[in-house]
């Protein structure tokens, strides 16, 4: 593995790696199995770091499982992007009290981008005294150490206000069989003024090369199929690299000559730095997925310029428009904010013009959320809480109907399909994606599960496609 200042001392992983095998055998001399929870909230970067932590637990001897009743360490992974997520995680970890009362060896951990504001996790560590082990987005690596206190009772709080180092070679269990998230980069250095995401994650950190594509490489060797590549901004991926440089387009083209693996998808992308380069990997690589997740966040230059987002409109659709170009059939999908502090309505009206220009195949609408620290926070709102729920409701009822339109085109087409699994509703029917990344129910036997099959789409749902083989 190359080394720069941004990694952690290999010597320091070892350590860890020390502190593992010992918890394990303790585990191991325990009468009964050792059990752990991890509860997931927020993004696909915090899942990938879930899927580390549970990496870890395992190689600590513990069993995973879901149910907190019966779980020996509970860890809750947190998200700072929305309030509610917030109020949500507090009531959780609050419900948790009468546990630790009548099992005072429970450890109870609360990681991730909320504890990463030292003063929420502060004031979390001194309201919730059941809480055993505290750590920051940049402790992760440190897992093991802290729980090793945290299990001999001592109340353990590491949040550091640092930029965070990467860290290799921890073990990670995955969630899937047959798709993984591939994290390329940590950090995002844009500042949009309502994101907490620079604060809690620190700035741009590239890892080299090698260490993504070796990963990949093993991943195809155990089967794996499909690999989205994780980063804030992927597409500044490798401009913080001293040595080994390589651009996020380069990247691609060298995950796509990997064997094994068919499929390539990759979030989030900052319209801002989407270049003619990588659309053209995109184009020439036959593995990168057709679909591509491109945030706009709101069609007037107004809001644009007060959220920092650094391109206008104009510019926007002109990056589509090449996009389409180059790729007419391909899937957009986006993430757009309605009532930003200073959004008018004539405002949310552009919105609305862009939307029905672009017709986006699905759009994540969120209303916006305050956020501590940031720029927005101090701003005034331009419109009342009833303007932005009905601007809200006619954004959704708008892409409801883009959308539908968009399937219904599906309908009689035949598609290669990989088959992910049983749907999580009726196992008696198998659940598989597309290349623009729509979810299919199809008949058919478990043995197709991690196969790519030619599915012909029968019939048109909201949120999802029915097919047969
Ligand atoms: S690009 Fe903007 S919205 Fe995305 S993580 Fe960075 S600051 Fe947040």
């Amino acid at each position: 593995m190359a080394e720069n200042k941004i990694h952690v001392d290999p010597a320091e992983i070892l350590k860890q790696q020390e502190i593992m095998q010992a918890i394990c055998i303790e585990n191991k001399a325990k009468s009964k199995q050792q059990k752990a929870c991890v509860i997931t909230y927020g993004c696909q970067q915090n899942e990938n770091d879930s899927e580390r932590i549970k990496g870890m637990l395992q190689k600590m001897g513990y069993e995973l499982t879901d149910e907190r009743e019966i779980a020996d360490v509970i860890i809750f992974n947190t998200c700072a992007v929305r309030e509610n997520a917030e109020k949500k995680l507090k009531g959780n970890v609050g419900a948790l009290k009468y546990l630790k009362a009548k099992r005072p060896n429970l450890v109870i951990g609360v990681c991730g981008c909320m504890v990463q504001q030292e003063q929420i996790a502060w004031e979390m560590f001194k309201k919730f005294r059941h809480i055993s082990l505290i750590f920051g987005t940049h402790g992760l690596y440190r897992f093991p150490e802290l729980l090793r206190k945290a299990r001999a009772n001592t109340r353990v709080f590491d949040v550091q206000n640092i930029d965070g180092q990467i860290a290799e070679d921890i073990p990670v269990k995955r969630d899937d069989k047959f798709k993984a998230w591939v994290t390329i980069m940590y950090g995002c250095n844009n500042f949009c003024s309502y994101c907490i995401v620079p604060f809690v994650r620190g700035r741009e950190r590239s890892r080299n090369p090698e260490d993504v594509l070796d990963e990949i490489k093993a991943l195809a060797k155990d089967g794996y199929k499909e690999v989205t590549l994780l980063g804030q901004n992927v597409n500044s991926y490798g401009k913080d690299l001293t040595e080994n440089k390589m651009s996020f387009a380069e990247l691609l083209r060298e995950v796509n000559k990997i064997e094994g693996i068919e499929r390539i998808r990759f979030a989030t992308s900052h319209p801002k730095d989407l270049s003619d380069e990588l659309i053209s990997a995109m184009a020439e690589c036959d593995k990168v997925c057709k679909q591509l997740h491109l945030p706009f966040q709101a069609g007037s230059n107004n809001t644009l310029k007060a959220m920092n987002r650094s391109y206008t409109r104009e510019s926007y659709l002109e990056t589509v428009r090449k996009i389409r170009e180059k790729m007419p059939d391909i899937a957009l999908t986006s993430d757009v904010i309605v009532g930003f502090p200073t959004e008018t309505n004539e405002d949310f009206e552009e919105t609305l013009s862009l939307v029905k220009e672009v017709r986006f195949d699905n759009l994540f609408t969120f209303i916006y959320s305050k956020r501590k620290g940031t720029v927005a926070e101090k701003m005034p709102f331009v419109l009342s809480g009833k303007e932005i729920q009905e601007n809200f409701d006619r954004l959704v009822a708008l892409q409801n109907e883009i959308s539908r339109e968009i399937n219904d085109t599906y309908l009689g087409k035949t598609l290669p399909v990989l088959i992910e699994g049983e749907s999580k509703t009726d196992k008696s029917v198998l659940q598989g994606r597309t290349e623009s990344n729509k979810v299919v129910n199809l008949k058919g036997d478990n043995s197709l599960i991690g196969s790519m099959q030619n599915v012909r789409i029968t019939e048109i749902r909201t949120w999802s496609l029915n097919g047969e083989l």
